[in-house]
């Protein structure tokens, strides 16, 4: 067999094109925007726009979907490199168009939809003139568990007529359509054959944005939507009757290990940081960088990175090869993002009040990081999945070996 980490020349000529798109036009992009909160509107969707045109006249667009639909065609395995390297600035991913929640959806659509769907809603997602959202967590139900799903979708003549309560909808401020998961079997076979997806248009009558929910890193576009006699045309359903949890779960498989492949990006600047404060910062007679508390915390730090690193590309080479995949995502989102957090911690504590300060990017991402732990699958429902699939392993084979990776050790 055939253990090789280097990169072939295409892929690495790609990886080092991002890199430089994002240092060249990205980041003096950011910069000129500044806080977003004080630029004009014009001002800032001038420079968002025209750092998207840069991006696909270089190619670097929809590294995620294949060339049929305008995209890169990559594998997860490329993906990892692009999203780790688009990931380095905070508007990286969008600008490629690979962000969440639309690379997600976008999977979603390719994967269920029909072609006349396609044509209406995945085209002008991955054309980069709309934007979309998921529509599946409740404020009333535990968002752990889909098959609490209280929304209810019923079956009036030709259209769905739906009711419920939906909250934490990111992007829907600025989505043209939403795809929503309801309830429409009173009685499934399976709990988890309840729900359904539905493609609905924003806006529509019966789609009420109510607010923005303030969460600690700010209102940032995640809203609270009450919907009341929503009507969705019969050919809006996504997928079939029954499949909205198998939508879901097919979702998140990849949108998961995105969602890694740009944490990734995050620990490592936050790395970076920690050791560039360590070998400029002097106290008690040494550098920082010379005293051993310091170089612990680089050492667990470094190591956590390469765990992820090593999980990331073994999870994206499961999904490549059409092997089942479930688990090491799993595994994989559940490291990388304790892992974010706990180096993102570390790299604040090295740079003192500085760190706590906002004159460094490290508070702002320490924020965002803390979503990581429970958004697409909180810790302990991954933890209970993977001891879960380690017993059954046991018990099959008398041996935990296939739920480790089904690695060769
Ligand atoms: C920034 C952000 C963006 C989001 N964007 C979206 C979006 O676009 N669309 C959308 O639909 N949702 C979105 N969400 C919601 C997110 O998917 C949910 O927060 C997540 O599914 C968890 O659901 P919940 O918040 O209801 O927590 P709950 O399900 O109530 O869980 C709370 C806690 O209970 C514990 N727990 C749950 N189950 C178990 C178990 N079996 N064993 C042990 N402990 C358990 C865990 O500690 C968990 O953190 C977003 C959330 C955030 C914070």
């Amino acid at each position: 067999m055939a253990i090789d980490f280097t990169l072939s020349p295409e892929l690495e000529d790609l990886r080092l094109r991002v890199r430089d798109f994002i240092q060249n036009v990205v980041k003096p992009g950011e910069e000129n925007i500044g806080d977003p909160d004080k630029i004009e509107r014009s001002d800032y969707l001038r420079i968002l726009l025209q750092m998207r045109s840069e991006a696909r006249a270089a190619g670097l667009w929809l590294p995620h979907m294949p060339a049929e639909w305008g995209g890169m065609g990559l594998g997860h395995v490329q993906l990892a490199m692009v999203q780790a390297e688009a990931a380095k600035a905070y508007y990286g991913p969008w600008v490629m168009n690979c962000q969440a929640p639309d690379e997600g959806n976008m999977h979603t659509l390719l994967h269920w939809a029909t072609d006349a769907q396609k044509e209406q809603y995945l085209r002008p997602l991955c054309d980069g003139v709309v934007m979309s959202c998921f529509a599946m967590t409740e404020p009333e139900v535990a968002g752990s568990d889909p098959t609490l799903i209280q929304t209810r979708a019923r079956l009036v003549g030709d259209d769905w007529v739906i009711n419920g309560h939906k909250w934490f909808i990111s992007n829907a401020r600025r989505a043209s359509f939403a795809i929503l998961i309801a309830r429409t079997e009173d009685d499934p076979e399976r709990p988890q054959a309840a729900n359904t997806g539905f493609i609905v248009d924003i806006p529509s009558d019966g789609w009420k944005r109510v607010r923005e929910v303030e969460t600690m890193h700010g209102a940032s576009g995640h809203s609270e939507i009450v919907i009341e006699n929503l009507r969705v045309p019969r050919a809006n359903m996504l997928g079939e009757r029954g499949q909205g949890h198998r939508l879901g779960q097919y979702r998140l498989g990849p949108a998961r290990l995105a969602h890694c492949m740009r944490w990734i990006a995050q620990a490592e600047t936050a790395l970076d940081m920690m050791v560039d404060r360590s070998l400029k910062r002097f106290a008690h007679g040494s550098l920082l960088a010379e005293k051993q508390g310091i170089q612990w915390m680089i050492a667990d730090s470094t190591m956590e990175l390469y765990q992820a690193k090593l999980m990331v590309l073994h999870a994206a080479y499961r999904i490549d090869r059409g092997l089942d995949f479930i688990s090491e995502v799993s595994m994989a989102k559940h490291f990388v993002a304790n892992a974010l957090g706990r180096i993102i911690d570390r790299s604040i504590q090295v740079h003192g009040a500085l760190g706590y300060s906002t004159d460094t990017p490290l508070a702002h991402m320490y924020q965002h990081a803390r979503w990581a732990r429970f958004a697409d699958g909180a810790d302990e429902v991954h933890q209970m999945r993977i001891a879960q699939r380690t017993i059954a392993a046991y018990r099959d084979h008398g041996t935990t070996k296939t739920a480790t990776g089904s690695l060769p050790l």
